[in-house]
């Protein structure tokens, strides 16, 4: 299992090799169980502000910077941009709003994951849209010994955020690798998108409510319902690759 997928990637991108030394993870939705939380509050925030956004549409736009979610709603209900004053306005008030709520748990499965990540040998980096001091800095709280700061890419890194690949193509650098070398672990389709432009093998793992064509239709090598059940395959996936 899983040398069709991998065959597959090899040769559509030409690369020579595929052998992977560091899995790049995606935050919200991936180890954390904080996308409820995220559609929610982008929700009441946008209602607050007399934008318009369903929570459903919050797990399409997942991944975004907070100023992108926010042009994206301005220029389709105001016709322009929102100015800084407002970006920052919105986005304090969403974070507000986002803290309020009780503290996402652990995504079930992720510390399986993780573990046996560290096991087989591969380092460990987390790439994410958000800058929300609260999640990065549960980061460590949570899983303790797997992330430490220059182990983390946040939207505070790059110029553009997913679904450009320029935060996973800092993750590369930061770790010196080159796309062949590394896998991504990725829940949300602009996600998959730019670790697909990366040029990364892209593992989806869905755990919201969208269909997995979302994913696959995004170009992700391979589609895992969710963290427990990648953790159970984890094993088998690595020997294949290694
Ligand atoms: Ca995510």
């Amino acid at each position: 299992m899983y040398r069709n997928e991998i065959d597959r990637y090899v040769s559509k991108h030409g690369f020579g090799a595929f052998s992977p030394k560091a899995v790049l993870f995606d935050m919200d939705g991936v180890l954390f169980d904080s996308m409820p939380h995220h559609a929610s509050s982008w929700a009441k925030v946008c209602s607050e502000f007399g934008l318009h956004m369903t929570p459903t549409e919050a797990y399409m736009h997942e991944g975004r910077t907070a100023a992108s979610t926010i042009n994206l709603l301005s220029n389709r209900t105001w016709g322009r941009n929102a100015t800084e004053a407002e970006i920052e306005k919105i986005y304090a008030e969403k974070c507000r709003l986002f803290n309020s709520l009780p503290e996402a748990e652990k995504m079930p499965g992720a510390a399986q994951v993780l573990e046996q990540v560290k096991q087989a040998g591969l380092q460990i980096m987390v790439v994410t849209g958000s800058g929300q001091a609260s999640l990065l800095s549960r980061l460590e709280t949570n899983y303790p010994g797997y992330f430490a700061p220059e182990r983390i890419v946040s939207s505070k890194d790059v110029r553009h955020g997913k679904p450009d690949p320029e935060p996973y193509l800092m993750g590369l650098k930061k770790l010196g690798l080159q796309p062949w070398e590394a896998i991504v672990v990725e829940n949300a389709p602009l996600g998959v998108r730019a670790a697909v432009a990366a040029q990364i093998f892209t593992i989806a793992v869905n755990t919201g409510p969208l269909p997995e064509s979302a994913l696959l239709g995004e170009g992700a090598n391979l589609i895992f319902p969710s963290m427990s059940a990648f953790a159970k395959q984890f094993k088998e996936f690595i020997a294949n690759s290694l």
